[in-house]
């Protein structure tokens, strides 16, 4: 009735108000997040399960916020996407984990992950180049991470950019996969180089008989197009045991090691590896 609905909204609208006002804040923060050197990079290794060796490791923005403290990339990525800030941000990311990267004692790639919202940057892939110029990074030690959802956007852009950073000698990873709805024919004409299971699906594999199907299918098709899989979240043996048993060629997660400060690439193997 009008007068529940009147009620609603009476009850909501300072709620909301409240909620517009610290986004607001957060966004005008967020503009001086990259000058004021309020962002910082995690990294978290990867290993290979046929090694048992690290592979590589993916690098996670965080900010640490004068007042608030640290903010997790859940909370302000897709803010920096709306003010466009992402620009920014994106480039600096790039540009540390390159320069950082270059210091590490063995030459292990390091992943950084793409929002979407950089494809629509027509410079993106001369900004990207000379980052890599600029730093001394070897192109080859660069994976980019993109989301399912990002490629099948504006698949034209996507594909197009990919050839690009193929070309240059960077290697591209598909993120979250399983969580968008990419066609087979998409997957088939997309130069990548690795396949990223989301880690819903592992979460949920020990309960739910559907979501080990597709973690499953997600490593037949690997193999079918000779990609190799990383499973994403892995926090437990049992979860390992699975994948191993399963093929899986990479993994990544809390079992393993969480976001650090600096790779120490000396890092002694899980207890039960
Ligand atoms: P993502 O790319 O899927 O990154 C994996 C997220 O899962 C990270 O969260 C990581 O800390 C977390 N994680 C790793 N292992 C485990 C595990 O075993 N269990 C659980 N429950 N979680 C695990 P984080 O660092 O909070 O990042 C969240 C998301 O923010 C990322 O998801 C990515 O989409 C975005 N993000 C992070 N850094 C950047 C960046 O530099 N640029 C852009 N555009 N996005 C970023
Ligand atoms: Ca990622
Ligand atoms: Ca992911
Ligand atoms: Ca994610």
């Amino acid at each position: 009735t009008k007068s529940s609905i009147g009620h609603t909204v009476c009850f909501f609208e300072p709620d909301m108000d409240e909620n517009a006002r610290a986004r607001r804040q957060l966004a005008a923060d967020l503009r001086h997040a990259v000058p004021n050197g309020e962002l910082r990079l995690l990294y978290q290794p990867q290993r290979s399960l046929m090694t048992g060796r690290v592979s590589g490791y993916e690098a996670l923005v965080r900010w640490h916020h004068p007042k608030r403290g640290p903010i997790s990339p859940n909370d302000f990525i897709p803010l920096a996407e709306e003010t466009g800030d992402i620009f920014a941000i994106g480039e600096w990311v790039l540009r540390e984990a390159c320069l950082e990267a270059r210091n590490w004692d063995t030459p292990l790639k390091v992943a950084v992950n793409l929002s979407p919202v950089q494809f629509l940057q027509q410079e993106l892939i001369e900004r990207f180049r000379a980052i890599l110029v600029e730093t001394g990074l070897s192109p080859s030690r660069l994976e980019l991470e993109i989301t399912e959802t990002a490629i099948i956007t504006d698949k034209l852009r996507a594909l197009h950019c990919l050839r690009q950073f193929k070309a240059m000698g960077v290697s591209v990873a598909i993120d979250d996969f399983g969580t968008g709805h990419s066609s087979l024919d998409t997957l088939h004409s997309f130069p990548f180089d690795k396949i990223k299971i989301d880690k819903s699906f592992l979460q949920r594999a020990e309960t739910s008989p559907q979501a080990l199907a597709i973690i499953r299918t997600v490593l037949s098709l690997g193999r079918s197009l000779s990609v190799p899989v990383l499973a994403e979240g892995v926090e437990n043996e049992n979860q390992l045991r699975m994948l191993e048993s399963e093929g899986c060629d990479e993994a990544q997660g809390y079992y393993f090691g969480r976001p650090g400060p600096a790779p120490s690439l000396d890092l002694p193997l899980a207890a039960n590896f």
